[in-house]
């Protein structure tokens, strides 16, 4: 059983990451994040209370962010472990995801504020299948369409000037201790999230002692 957190500024590619260290390992991938915007797509009760909330770059209340991880984890579909992202993303939430899950390691994804900037404004998202998109770096072939399955590309809506240093701020006065709280139990592998995402996931393999990525 094997439980890994990623940790790392918005648009440093937790979830792709996230997936790709799940893919061969039979680890399931959490992202909490994606279950708020499920939430907000879906018009659920969740939904409502979040949207708001969401699109200014806040982050959602504890109590709640902490029923939905603890919900999603009480499924108990990860015979062989997980790989959550998102959470914690403070140090309440760290303290009550160590109470209940023994975890085998952090992966800090690490990108200078500018670089996220630039990273953030350029992402797309595709309203059909919810992949990623970046109009920098992995553009689709047709402009505004998803390469997948045909859907609409729409920016997130928490992916503006305003909500991006929101959640900067957010990020270095609330997440950053976490990761100091990790680091001190020796459990953070920091990688350089700039270089290409294949890179990148071969470094997280090397630093965790996994096998390498196959794609
Ligand atoms: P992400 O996709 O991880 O950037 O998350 C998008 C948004 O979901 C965040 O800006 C928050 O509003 C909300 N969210 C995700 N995870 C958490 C969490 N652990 N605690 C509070 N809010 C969260």
């Amino acid at each position: 059983m094997r439980k890994y957190v990623i940790m790392g500024v918005q648009g440093s590619g937790k979830s792709t990451q996230g997936a790709m260290l799940a893919s061969g390992l039979d680890l399931v991938h959490i992202s909490v994040g994606d279950i708020f915007r499920w939430h907000v797509q879906n018009h659920t009760k969740i939904g409502a209370q979040v949207r708001r909330i969401m699109a200014a770059g806040e982050l959602v209340g504890d109590d709640l962010a902490e029923a939905v991880t603890a919900e999603r984890l009480a499924q108990h579909d990860w015979n062989y472990g997980f790989v959550i992202d998102g959470f914690p993303r403070n140090r309440r939430q760290a303290e009550f995801f160590l109470e209940s899950y023994d975890i085998d390691g952090v992966v800090h994804l690490d990108l200078p504020d500018s670089e996220v900037r630039r990273r953030v404004l350029a992402r797309r998202l595709c309203s059909g299948c919810g992949i990623d998109y970046n109009l920098i770096a992995h553009r689709p072939k047709e402009e505004g369409i998803c390469d997948v399955c045909g859907g609409t590309l729409v920016t997130r809506e928490d992916d503006t000037e305003e909500a991006l240093a929101v959640r900067l701020h957010d990020y270095h006065d609330k997440t950053d201790p976490v990761l100091e709280l990790f680091a001190r139990k020796e459990y953070v592998a920091t990688v350089d999230a700039r270089p290409g995402k294949e890179e990148v996931q071969e470094d997280i393999r090397t630093r965790l002692g996994l096998p390498a990525y196959k794609g």
